[in-house]
């Protein structure tokens, strides 16, 4: 059963995988963000999740609204949950509120900031 657990990482979109050059494509813009994944010297790793942005008023970053189901066994139904997870947002892709986006797990760059904003759904 060694193959179990790369099978499922394949079906879950490899959660976990590295992905030093980022795989999703270049922006079109540039930018000289330091903390960018394209264009400065920010390397992603570990976990990479979709959200929507509920804002992004921050300088340079953004909070991303994940919603996602937890199974509750005593009454065998699925209750909704949601998570709030602040990410930088890259000038060169510049994600506006109510966009749905790729983030990906990086260094923390902040306090509270360890993701980072890799693609805007939508535009790809
Ligand atoms: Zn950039």
């Amino acid at each position: 059963m060694g193959n179990l657990k790369t099978a499922l990482k394949s079906e879950f979109g490899g959660a976990g995988r590295t992905m030093s050059p980022p795989s999703p494509k270049r922006p079109k813009k540039s930018c000289d963000d330091p903390n960018c994944p394209f264009h400065g010297s920010l390397s992603v790793r570990g976990r990479s999740l979709d959200g929507l942005v509920v804002s992004a008023e921050m300088d340079k970053t953004a909070i991303i609204r994940r919603d996602y189901l937890h199974y509750v066994p005593k009454y065998k139904r699925y209750e909704r949950r949601k998570s709030h997870i602040p990410a930088h947002n890259p000038p060169c892709l510049n994600a506006k509120e109510g966009e749905q986006v790729k983030i990906a797990e990086c260094r923390p760059i902040s306090k509270t900031v360890a993701f980072v904003v890799v693609a805007i759904r939508g535009d790809q």
